[in-house]
């Protein structure tokens, strides 16, 4: 995705943490998530991250379903995140993960 796209219609940005330890590895699986979102509530975000599926960062296996990551939802801005050199999302949006 190119630095200067400007995401339509996306005001709100955060980085979502996600960590867990890994039932397979026992490993301390940490993950940023730069995300955007129609929804300037932290707490929506982060109920719609939690729907998604997420891959232990060390062994890379998928985190079954009864395992409950921690999540950590912090607004931010864009400017931030390019910043921060994490990757923008490209086609990530929690508010199509919705009903
Ligand atoms: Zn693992």
């Amino acid at each position: 995705m190119p630095k200067n796209r400007k995401p339509a219609g996306k005001d709100h940005w955060f980085i979502c943490t996600i960590e867990f330890v890994c039932p397979d590895c026992g490993g301390n699986s940490k993950e940023m998530l730069p995300t955007a979102s129609t929804n300037a509530d932290p707490h929506f975000v982060a109920a719609q991250i939690a729907k998604l599926d997420f891959s232990c960062q060390i062994c890379k296996n998928p985190l079954a379903q009864r395992a409950s990551p921690s999540l950590t939802v912090l607004s931010t801005t864009l400017e931030i995140i390019r910043t921060s050199g994490l990757q923008l999302p490209e086609v990530f949006d929690p508010p199509k993960y919705s009903n």
